[in-house]
């Protein structure tokens, strides 16, 4: 293809992209932000906490946690008066609070269901972290109790309004680089000792549950299909006191309906963050792939590879929490609700039973 050609195509994309994120900005009216209150004040919620700064339709409200001290310090940072500082033990009584549409659950994975539930419950709409739950009964519960009482619920899948993730997504579906054969994904860090994560009861898994869900998820939003087959290996060095009841690393190969395969790592003893999709005319790489800043893209095509430069649009973590809240504003479906947490872990338990039984295992068997 002819240079011209090349950057016509990358440039149209990019310019759909901006344009989208400047419709889903405009499309809410100005007069009120969406309310969030955070339930769990950890590391992760600390980080979402500095991002309402950035948000057009997301405000912080209220702040839930089982310790006094961190609310104070909190509450005074964001000045979120006592009456909507919340404990554990008072947290339904949230129910009565008018300035929170949202509740966002940013607690241990074995807590998501408990909070989503109870905050659905309280007349919530509901953000909760990856992963969903820590298994598909608990999401299809989180589902139906959202369903039920008429709230909406997005999974915190932030790769999603990433711009580089968001091209790379244009242009894998476009057939930008041919249609696509294979995409590796990998992702890992090494963990720290005497963690939640480390714990079974707490976390639901291993690497899997915590990093390796980003190598799967991207798979999923770079093909669009689903899984239906999996393969899958476990290397877990059992003497090594971090991993008592928890997998370090688990790598998995997946058969998608339209002939697509690809080949995926998860791990908490070496650092990974990249993912390349392969198609017959050339390749798409992103490394970093799903950090939280730093992405870069590369394009291997016509035979040669070139970074590739991608339009600057919102941030993922505001790009998040303002999608979600349009979609209260504007009653509409998020772009990455409860069904999508819920297939996620449909494939990590067949990829869990793969490694467990050494076999292949179709998806929803
Ligand atoms: P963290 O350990 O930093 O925070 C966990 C919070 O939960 C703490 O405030 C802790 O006090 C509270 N908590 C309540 N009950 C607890 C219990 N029984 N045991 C331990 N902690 C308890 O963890 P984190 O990194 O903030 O992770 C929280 C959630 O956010 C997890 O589900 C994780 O997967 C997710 N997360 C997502 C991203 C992302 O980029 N989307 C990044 C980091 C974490």
């Amino acid at each position: 293809m002819a240079e011209t050609d090349r950057r016509t195509i990358i440039a149209g994309i990019g310019a759909g992209l901006v344009a989208a994120a400047a419709n889903g900005a405009c499309a809410a009216p100005r007069d009120r932000k969406i309310g969030y209150a955070v339930v769990g004040l950890g590391g992760y919620a600390e980080l979402i906490m500095s991002k309402f700064a950035e948000c057009d339709n997301a405000r912080l409200t209220a702040l839930v946690s089982g310790t006094p001290a961190k609310l104070e310090r909190f509450g005074t940072q964001y000045k979120i008066p006592a009456s909507h500082r919340y404990s554990y033990a008072n947290f339904d009584s949230i129910r009565d609070n008018p300035d929170v549409d949202v509740v966002y659950v940013i607690l241990p994975n074995s807590m998501h269901a408990e909070y989503t539930v109870r905050a659905a419950r309280a007349g919530k709409h509901v953000m909760c972290e990856k992963p969903m739950a820590v298994s598909t009964a608990e999401c299809q519960t989180m589902i139906d109790a959202c369903r039920a009482a008429g709230r909406k619920l997005m999974i915190g899948y932030r790769s999603r309004f990433e711009p580089h993730n968001r091209l790379a997504i244009e242009m894998a579906r476009n057939g930008f680089v041919g249609p696509t054969r294979i995409i590796t994904s990998e992702h890992g860090f090494n963990a720290q000792p005497n963690q939640w994560r480390l714990d079974r009861a707490l976390a639901g898994g291993g690497s899997l549950m915590d990093i390796g869900i980003y190598s799967l998820n991207a798979v999923r939003y770079l093909t669009g299909e689903e899984p239906v087959e999996v393969s899958a290996m476990e290397s877990t060095d059992r003497s090594d006191p971090r991993f008592g009841t928890v997998e370090d690393r688990i790598s998995f190969l997946m058969r998608f309906p339209s002939g697509i395969e690809s080949t995926c790592v998860s791990s908490y003893s070496s650092n990974h963050n990249a993912y390349r999709v392969i198609g017959t005319k050339g390749w798409i790489g992103l490394e970093p792939a799903t950090g939280y800043d730093g992405h870069k893209m590369f394009v291997h095509r016509d035979g040669r590879t070139e970074q590739q430069s991608v339009p600057a649009g919102k941030k993922q973590h505001a790009g998040q929490l303002d999608h979600f809240a349009e979609c209260i504003i504007n009653d509409t479906q998020p772009l990455v609700p409860g069904e999508e947490g819920l297939a996620d872990l449909r494939v990590i338990e067949a990829i869990y039973r793969s490694a467990r039984e050494g076999r292949r295992v179709q998806v929803g068997a």
